[in-house]
């Protein structure tokens, strides 16, 4: 791929300033920010200052006293393409400080190769190299065909409606972005790197059985509602029969072969998924839908016969699938069982009846045309030009703030690109590479020059 002379003096400035992108990185990670109870004013405020001692506008959009979200822009230039950076700023909290190697806050460098801490992968670093990739492009905004608007939100981790959500319906309300990159981990180690084109979705389904209860000595004059959700999970693997089939956006065999492709002999990567087994899960649960129950509550007394309860699955939807095909197909599977769905009854009172309710739902997404999308395409090459290996296409099973930006047109090119490993998030001894990391300033940085360079 031939190199603008500018593009080599990025890379140059890059590995030039890496000790200061690492403490900034670091300072960061000391900078508590988990969620609950979320804090991320205080990442917010610091990615102003260093914004701020550049000259690149910044905004902070502040709620519940100690949360924000950030707007930065490189420049007053909203006419040509536009490259939306978006990174969370909250992470998960931290338990048992004890099986951490260092503390989850210390941002300690290890052996000088990786940084640990809470929030490493996901994701203060891909964050912080968002951050730093406007710092370096600043002094070819004047040349741009465009703009880079830099997205650092709160709430990812508890659901994104107070962060992503909340930008894309108020304050990005009227911009129109043509590409998107959320710089969350995209590392599948031991494999290459992946570039994340699709996410399945996730919908929180609560079953509610009502039965009728009486005294434990005589079990026939009521309703056993615990007998009812037994009966009920029992059967659940039948929902399969009654929800659409649907075929995965990238079949196990598709994801094995473009994997492959990054290595020089086959058998390389034959040899890697022998050596892990557990790698075939991975492939499994980006390809096939799944359910969960993950809560079961029932019963107030010994002696007392439940007249109630509640179950809630966790469904994991590929592309094509929503959660009307789930309540559906749960609704005809507990009829077929015998029971009566509570919105079909015409009793008085609720009684002998179970209820299917919806309590969160986040929409599967994949960008359908990646394959002829030239960005997607120079994108695909510059990461295979910065990490020496082709990079491959990749769908993952958890949800991201991606589907905020893909489903409702607000942008739907939006990939996830980052530093870090799946294997150690919300983990204890969270950590990534420092070259991942420095990767990916390079990757940003060169994408959003090409891009915006581009008329
Ligand atoms: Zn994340």
């Amino acid at each position: 791929m031939k190199r603008a002379i500018e593009e080599d003096l990025i890379l140059r400035e890059i590995d030039e300033s890496i000790q200061d992108y690492i403490k900034f990185l670091k300072l960061m990670i000391k900078t508590d920010s988990c969620n609950p109870p979320g804090e991320e004013g205080k990442i917010a405020s610091i990615i102003k200052n260093y914004l701020d001692e550049q000259g690149i506008k910044c905004n902070i959009f502040p709620f519940n006293q100690s949360r924000a979200n950030l707007l930065a822009y490189l420049s007053d230039n909203f006419d040509g393409k536009i490259l939306l950076l978006n990174g969370h700023m909250d992470t998960v909290p931290f338990s048992s400080e004890d099986k951490w190697k260092y503390h989850p806050l210390s941002g300690k460098v290890e052996d000088n190769k990786y940084i640990y801490g809470r929030g490493t992968a996901d994701m203060k670093a891909g964050l912080a190299a968002m951050v730093i990739t406007l710092k370096i492009l600043k002094k070819y905004r004047k040349k741009f065909n465009g703009n880079i608007i830099l997205n650092a939100v709160a709430d990812e981790e508890q659901g994104g409606d107070l962060g992503t959500k909340w930008c894309v319906d108020n304050v990005l309300k009227n911009i129109k972005c043509d590409f998107a990159i959320i710089g969350e981990y995209s590392g599948f180690n031991p494999f290459p790197k992946s570039v994340i084109i699709g996410e399945k979705g996730r919908t929180h389904v609560k079953i509610t059985t009502h039965g009728i209860s009486c005294h434990a000595s005589t079990p026939f004059l009521g309703k056993n509602a615990a007998y009812m959700m037994t009966d009920i999970i029992q059967n659940i693997d039948k929902i399969i029969k009654y929800i659409p089939d649907i075929d995965p956006p990238l079949t196990e065999s598709k994801l094995k072969e473009f994997i492959s492709q990054s290595y020089s002999n086959p058998e390389e990567f034959n040899k890697i998924l022998r050596d892990n087994p557990h790698l075939n899960n991975l492939f499994t649960s980006v390809t096939q839908f799944s359910k969960a129950l993950t809560i079961l509550n029932c019963g107030i007394k010994e002696n007392i016969i439940p007249d109630k309860c509640e179950a809630v699955i966790d469904f994991r939807l590929l592309p094509g699938q929503d959660s009307k095909m789930i309540v559906n197909g749960l609704e005809r599977l507990i009829t077929d069982l015998g029971y009566l769905i509570a919105k079909n009854s015409t009793k008085k009172g609720i009684s002998e009846c179970v209820d299917v309710k919806v309590i969160s739902d986040n929409k599967a997404s994949f960008i359908h045309k990646w394959r002829s999308s030239t960005n997607l395409s120079s994108f695909f090459k510059i990461v295979e030009l910065i990490y020496k290996k082709k990079p491959f296409p990749f769908i993952t099973p958890a949800t991201t703030d991606a589907e905020f930006l893909r489903t409702n047109g607000f942008c739907p090119e939006t990939i996830i690109f980052g530093p870090g490993s799946f294997e150690n998030i919300h983990a204890a001894n969270e950590h990534i590479e420092i070259q991942d990391f420095i990767n990916c300033i390079k990757v940003y940085s060169l994408f959003a020059f090409k891009l915006l360079s581009s008329l």
